[in-house]
């Protein structure tokens, strides 16, 4: 990627610079299958982001209430998750950093144990835009190499922290052959990401703010966070979302936090999207990889 030519304003800058910046990483070929898995007409995603005290610990943070609000996570979120992920047989993708698999290292063998997936989610949630390339390389490594050793099962898809993806994300992903990843937003399909026009063979499986609870949920006492949105107007987002998905035969995808989620006036939205899908009848539920697998080799 070009530098920013010194001293010069956005609006000053030469195309070709603008251009580097815009095409640097990019959505390549669309990879939405004529059908999916048995011949369903939507596929269906759900992750759970187990930050858990991560969240606090990567802002230098020693706040013993917020860093109890994780440990909420692994002893309540968790736990409610899992037994209503069984109760329906839906397989679902959680993205665990280092550190929170470090510290809750039984959740992460009963997650696997119980046939669903674990993905890289950084070491700390560091923000992977602050950090030159030889730093992040390192901690996607050792990340990669944590989960590994954890679960027996070597992780081979990423989710950018925060999903704060640098310069040096993609050729790093590249470099350590991961499947996929799952941190960008240029579609509702997954595609091929592109590196300087060159395509990488890596797939996108796409998220969205819209698509993720901590948008609507997320509270601070001492700054004006705040949730504004009622249970009620969540879940009739997700719906609309997975509505129009499988209306248009394409995949839903959904991102929510266990310590965020997990609380009993929020957790059965989980319940009820899966309800609500499973009432259609035709619907596959599926990992990240086993979504992006199938997307991969049933391209229309
Ligand atoms: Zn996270």
């Amino acid at each position: 990627m070009n530098d920013a030519p010194q001293k010069l304003e956005p609006w000053q800058w030469p195309e070709e610079h603008w251009r580097g910046l815009v095409n640097h990483v990019r959505a390549g070929r669309t990879l939405r299958p004529k059908a999916w898995k048995d011949g369903a007409r939507c596929a269906f995603a759900i992750s759970f982001d187990s930050d858990h005290e991560t969240n606090e610990l990567r802002e230098g943070g020693q706040s013993i209430g917020r860093m109890s609000w994780g440990q909420f996570g692994n002893r309540v979120g968790v736990p409610s998750i899992l037994k209503i992920l069984k109760r329906h047989g839906v397989p679902a993708t959680f993205y665990v950093p280092a550190v929170a698999a470090l510290l809750h290292s039984d959740e992460q063998r009963r997650i696997v144990a119980e046939g669903h997936e674990i993905g890289i989610h950084s070491w700390i949630h560091e923000l992977n835009s602050v950090l030159p390339y030889e730093a992040e390389s390192d901690l996607m490594l050792r990340a990669r190499d944590v989960l590994d050793k954890i679960t027996g099962v070597r992780p081979v898809g990423a989710r950018t922290a925060s999903w704060d993806f640098s310069p040096h994300t993609l050729r790093i992903e590249k470099e350590m052959g991961l499947v996929y990843d799952s941190s960008l937003m240029a579609d509702v399909d997954c595609y091929e990401l592109m590196l300087d026009g060159e395509p990488t063979g890596i797939v996108e499986l796409p998220v969205e703010w819209v698509r993720d609870d901590a948008v609507y949920f997320m509270m601070h006492r001492f700054q004006s966070l705040r949730p504004y949105t009622p249970p009620e107007g969540v879940l009739d987002v997700f719906r609309r979302e997975f509505d129009a998905a499988y209306a248009e035969g394409g995949l839903f995808q959904l991102t929510t936090h266990p310590h965020i989620i997990g609380h009993r006036s929020r957790v059965w939205i989980v319940e009820e999207i899966i309800r609500h899908a499973k009432a259609r009848g035709d619907v596959w539920f599926a990992t990240h990889l086993q979504v992006v697998e199938w997307a991969k080799a049933h391209a229309a």
